[in-house]
């Protein structure tokens, strides 16, 4: 009896006679040949179905193919009104498996004999309409022969039914060896679909977390967000896709993206959120939810809101991510699906898990960026404050002090030959000279700070040096130190401004006198080095320690020796001569060893020669 209700007449089949076991293993082998170089399955399958048909004598063959959890006919080889009938039928995968339970092991073959199912079992099967015979090596109508088909990894992939044997008997061992090598070959060809299929769905899915990957390049989470949602809805072939999240934490603001562009991203659902860090997030869990589920793992007021949210963007399911990095959630993704599209598999899962993360490390570097962007901008700023109150100071400083100097020359003049080197009029002038200095030093420090254009002139490098040596003469005679100028080139020639390069030049050589005992030396030598002007500026003084010339030549840095600190002085001769040297291409370095002498050598780019 069919289940369908209506009645079956089977003849057999055209393969009622014997065939030569030679023209089925000849049938066989061109099977084999097929199902490793085919990749149209379902034509593969049909040929199963037509050779164990045609070879070996079947009246019904038949392959279901797993799709979920559902056993759905696929090939099925017969008579026209079998094959109308039962093609496209689908049965639980559960049913089949408790036949497998009740079955004879005939090798990979199963047969359960009549009487042995259970009536609920019957209910799928297809029954022919043949009388039941007595002999019991005779077939009967509610007998069943069929073989599970594996994958290589031992999952079910479908099931191979055969009926109406050859004679209505009972197969011999040596067909049911032939049986079971076509069920082979149908087994192989659904495996190799599988593979096919989960290795395009692997590319497919690769491609969406490395698209999502390259999203994060692009500058400002919007942008960032905007193209990953973009990319995953189309990866996944979603419906709709959107992120929701606090990049900057709980209070912080909130960025929206999705695709389509939408309005139902602010249909806000802010006790997701919550509910995602409670339960999904520490446990790194997604949630898959349906517009008509009355219970998930989401509380019930977040579960209503993102079921109309999910409804309204038209997905009839969805899968929610947290998303986030290490203990922070920063928001969550939704991924939705219309009612027509499968629950996402385990692998769709997996990458769904795996671009969530990239969009937690997206938005963690997003967030990195901005607050990154923020301090420099206020580092900027203080900077920028800082020079203008040096400035401003000095200036102010400046006029009082050029009276009182102003005054201290008059009371010389009135003096004359009266002035006393250690009375009031001679201390009132050392420190408004020292003074001066100092705010000199500031003007300068402030003026190299800022962004500047300057007339660029050639100069040459031996008349700076000639013109520092002049101006640091009586100095060096009074310190007791000698200087000597050593031209090893002497056309030496550079671009840049005069009086800016000249002060870099007097302060390495003011400073070698400075620092240098009495009865020490200051050479200063002019040469060139490739594309480079260099001056050398070297002395026999005191030397630097090697901590502190890491901090030589920031503003208002002073040694640490106690020998140096007793030298009047500022902390801002150097840092002012790097900057120039910088803003002229060049740079300055310093070697020196305490207690023996120092080294500065200053290099700036050579004019290139003029063509003859
Ligand atoms: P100033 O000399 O006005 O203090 P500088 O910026 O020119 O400021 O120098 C910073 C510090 O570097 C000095 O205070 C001094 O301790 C050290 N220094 C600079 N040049 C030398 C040198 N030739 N020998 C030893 N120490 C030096």
């Amino acid at each position: 009896m069919d289940t369908d209700g209506g009645a079956v007449q089977v003849h057999g089949s055209g393969a009622a006679e014997a065939q030569p076991p030679a023209q089925a293993l000849q049938r066989l082998s061109e099977l084999v040949r097929r199902v490793n170089s085919s990749t149209d399955t379902a034509q593969v399958l049909e040929e199963v179905v037509n050779g164990v048909h045609e070879e070996l004598g079947y009246g019904v063959v038949a392959i279901s193919q797993l799709e979920g959890d559902v056993l759905v006919m696929v090939a099925v080889a017969g008579p026209d009104d079998v094959r109308r009938q039962i093609l496209g039928r689908r049965t639980p995968a559960v049913s089949i498996l408790d036949e497998y339970r009740a079955a004879d092991h005939w090798g990979i073959l199963r047969y359960v004999p009549h009487g042995r199912m259970a009536p609920d079992q019957i209910e799928f099967a297809w029954i022919p309409d043949i009388d039941a015979s007595e002999d019991p090596d005779a077939w009967h109508p509610e007998d069943a022969l069929y073989a599970p088909l594996y994958s290589a990894t031992g999952k079910l992939l479908g099931n191979m039914s055969v009926d109406l044997p050859r004679g209505m008997r009972l197969p011999g061992q040596a067909e049911r060896d032939l049986l079971e090598m076509f069920m082979v070959q149908a087994g192989l060809a659904l495996s190799n679909a599988q593979q096919r299929e989960r290795l395009a769905q692997q590319v497919r899915l690769g491609a969406i977390v490395k698209e999502v990957a390259q999203a994060g390049s692009r500058v400002g989470l919007d942008a960032v967000l905007g193209i990953a949602t973009e990319a995953i809805n189309r990866g996944f072939g979603a419906v709709q896709t959107w992120v929701r999240c606090h990049p900057d934490g709980d209070r912080g603001r909130e960025v929206s993206a999705g695709h389509p562009r939408p309005s139902l991203v602010s249909t806000v659902i802010g006790t997701l959120n919550d509910d995602l860090a409670h339960a999904a997030w520490p446990a790194r869990r997604l949630v898959w939810i349906h517009v008509d589920d009355t219970e998930c793992d989401l509380l019930p007021a977040s579960r209503v809101r993102l079921q109309q949210a999910i409804a309204a963007g038209g997905a009839a399911h969805a899968v929610v991510a947290p998303v986030g990095v290490g203990l922070e959630l920063f928001g969550y993704l939704v991924i939705g699906f219309r009612d027509d599209q499968p629950a996402p598999g385990s692998d769709e899962l997996d990458t769904i898990s795996e671009v969530s993360r990239e969009l937690g490390r997206m938005i963690q570097s997003a967030r990195l960026f901005e607050t990154e962007h923020r301090l420099v901008s206020e580092l900027r700023e203080l900077d920028r404050y800082k020079g203008e109150l040096i400035a401003t100071i000095s200036h102010e400083l400046k006029t009082p002090l050029t009276t009182i100097i102003g005054h201290v020359e008059l009371l010389e003049e009135r003096q004359g030959e009266q002035v006393e080197e250690g009375g009031s009029v001679a201390a009132i002038r050392r420190s408004a000279d020292r003074l001066d200095r100092l705010i000199q030093n500031l003007l300068d420090y402030a003026r190299v700070q800022e962004r500047r254009e300057f007339v660029r002139r050639d100069i040459h490098l031996v008349e700076l040096a000639e013109a520092a040596i002049e101006l640091m003469t009586s100095q060096a005679e009074a310190g007791g130190v000698r200087m000597v100028l050593d031209v090893l080139r002497s056309e030496v020639v550079v671009r840049g401004d005069a009086e800016e390069l000249s002060t870099v030049l007097n302060n390495l050589v003011s400073n070698a006198v400075k620092y240098t005992r009495p009865g020490g030396r200051v050479a200063i030598e002019i040469d060139s080095v490739e594309a480079w002007g260099r001056v050398t500026v070297k002395d026999t003084g005191i030397g630097i320690s090697q901590i502190d010339r890491s901090h030589l030549f920031s503003a208002f840095h002073r040694s640490s020796n106690p020998e140096a600190l007793s030298i009047p002085g500022t902390g801002l001769g150097l840092a002012i001569s790097r900057r120039i040297a910088e803003s002229h291409g060049g740079k300055i370095d310093v070697e020196s060893t305490l207690g023996q002498g120092s080294t500065f050598t200053l290099l700036l780019p050579r004019t290139a020669p003029e063509a003859p």
